[in-house]
């Protein structure tokens, strides 16, 4: 009797698997061409990790003119959240991470190497699990979860290492003839990868960013067919990256250990290699010392974050750029306006160990990025946001768009561009006080050096009484507070004053700022004199008989 018997008595319906290598032909594309994928379980949000992969995969792609491919590792059903693929087509989405083949939605996808999603190719896996049996390189395991755990008791007994493997792969000697009476009596069973690796032997790895790396074979008799005739992500990954015919599985470096056990699958399959890329975990650092960012402990571990902050998904796809190629920086520097698209990704230029993740460094980013922004565009998407987040954002904005602009305008559209919104959730703090009837509820002043109310009281009259005027140009604004501080003894150089303070009750900066304080509520602000333009002589004067109240 040979294995056919045994093959065709588990998988009575499996096709040939000529069958799934012609219906799944290499693919026609140019030299050269990356084939990605991302394969997330749709196990609940997406991790930034996750998304960090997945920006690699699809810039990859697109820069070789290959194929990104969005794949669902839902095997694992217990695991499975409702709703969970929504999430990561959504989640992708909201950061341009689109594939070009894959899921779509719950139920829908497109390409021509589908079905995309894992538990729909249970026929697949079965007909190559089928081959393996026939060659005699897997075999039907019977033991119970009480046998496994007593093999497990006597390993930890004998301190030898726990698993599957060699004399204590019970099952794996069996004769054949019993094997198909048991499976005929109605036995359960999975089936088990019939290990031909040993421990003491050695495997070469050459991985596109760890390098060289060597690790002991797996022997370990993995199970590759679970009792509910689905297999595991271990036997799922090598068969689906041949028949999608993926070039580089780039993928986190948690995976490393279970390389030995993937490579072996891939040769007992007679699968060409891909290529390999383990990417560092992203990393946090908690008072100095570093983690593995986290769900648990980080906000920003989840993808949504971003957009409930109104985070720039432009924003962390640079500063994950960054994060993920060295080479990154010093292009942005020599490119400051070229699109990311341009940029020429590498896989051998990524971080071998855990970049940390800087949120400070992200919002820099996202700073800089916004500053290049017209107002239009800043009012249209923190509109967007808001309509999520802020009903009263929402409606200061959407009551009067060409004033909202005009605010946002502030110090924008010349060389220097204001560089203080990281995030549309700021946005609100930064412009509330250029709403009247907003600021009328919230004067809380914050002089500085000139607290006096007297002094205040008599360098507001005299400028309004004798320099005010909101025709003036900048130059001659400026100019006329030089002239209110002389009149009333202050430097109209700050230098002057610095050189002999006691010539002078203060300078120029200490007049303004007393202005400044009374007509918007604050020390800090953008250019005052553009402030007053877009407030105009009513508010002014408003919010002056305010401060006098
Ligand atoms: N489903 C696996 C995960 O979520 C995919 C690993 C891989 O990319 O090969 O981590």
């Amino acid at each position: 009797m040979d294995y056919k018997v045994l093959a065709d008595l588990i998988f009575p319906d499996a096709k040939e698997i000529s069958y799934y290598e012609e219906k799944y032909p290499a693919r026609n594309l140019p030299e050269g061409a990356y084939v990605t994928r991302f394969a997330p379980s749709p196990t609940g949000f997406i991790h930034v990790g996750g998304l960090f992969g997945g920006i690699i995969d699809k810039k990859l792609a697109k820069q070789t003119g290959g194929k990104f491919i969005l794949r669902i590792e839902d095997t694992d059903q217990k695991r499975e959240i409702e709703n969970g693929i929504f999430q990561i087509v959504n989640g992708l989405k909201g950061f341009e991470v689109i594939p070009d083949e894959g899921a779509i939605s719950e139920d829908e996808e497109s390409g021509e190497y589908g079905p995309y999603k894992q538990s729909e190719r249970k026929d697949i896996y079965q007909a190559y699990a089928k081959s393996l049996i026939q060659k005699g390189l897997a075999y039907p395991c019977f033991c119970s979860p009480e046998e496994l755990e007593e093999i497990r008791g006597k390993q930890e007994q004998a301190k030898v290492r726990p698993g599957y493997y060699g004399v204590w792969a019970k099952c794996r000697n069996i004769p054949l003839e019993e094997k198909i009476k048991r499976i005929q009596n109605g036995e359960k069973y999975v089936i088990r990868l019939k290990s031909a690796g040993r421990e003491d032997r050695r495997v070469e790895h050459k991985d596109c960013i760890k390098g060289k790396i060597e690790f002991p074979e797996n022997d370990q008799d993995a199970i590759i067919i679970k009792g509910d005739g689905l297999p595991p992500y271990h036997f799922a990954h090598p068969v689906d990256d041949h028949l999608m015919r993926v070039t580089h599985v780039i993928r986190g470096d948690e995976w490393l250990p279970s390389l030995p056990l993937h490579l072996e699958l891939f040769r007992a399959l007679e699968f060409k290699l891909p290529k390999f890329a383990h990417t560092a975990t992203i990393m946090k650092d908690d008072d100095g010392n570093k983690r593995k960012i986290s769900k648990r402990k980080d906000p920003e571990a989840a993808v949504s974050y971003y957009h409930e902050q109104g985070i720039l998904a432009e924003s962390v796809t640079e500063y994950l750029l960054n994060v993920a190629n060295s080479n990154f920086e010093p292009w942005r520097r020599g490119n400051p306006d070229k699109s990311v698209d341009e940029f020429d990704f590498q896989l051998n230029k990524m971080n071998v160990s855990g970049a940390v993740f800087d949120m400070v460094k992200l919002l820099d980013v996202s700073k800089t990025i916004i500053s290049k922004l017209s107002a239009e565009e800043i009012y249209n998407k923190t509109l967007e946001w808001a309509n999520y987040y802020d009903e009263e954002l929402k409606k200061l904005l959407e009551d009067n768009r060409e004033y909202g602009i005009r605010v946002l305008n502030i110090e924008r559209g010349n060389v220097k561009p204001r560089k203080d919104i990281a995030k549309w959730i700021d946005v609100k703090d930064i412009i509330i006080y250029m709403y009247d009837d907003k600021f009328a509820g919230n004067t809380e002043y914050e002089f500085q050096k000139v607290n006096d109310k007297e002094e205040i009281s008599n360098i507001v009259n005299t400028y309004m009484e004798k320099y005010f005027d909101l025709a003036d140009s900048k130059e001659e604004w400026f100019n006329k507070i030089k002239d209110l501080a002389e009149e009333l003894g202050y430097s109209r150089e700050v230098k002057a004053y610095k050189q002999e303070p006691e010539k002078f009750k203060g300078h120029v900066g200490d007049v303004s700022t007393v202005l400044r304080v009374v007509v918007t509520g604050r020390s800090n602000t953008p250019d005052l004199y553009e402030i007053m333009q877009v407030l105009g002589k009513d508010s002014i004067k408003e919010r002056i008989n305010l401060f006098f109240k």
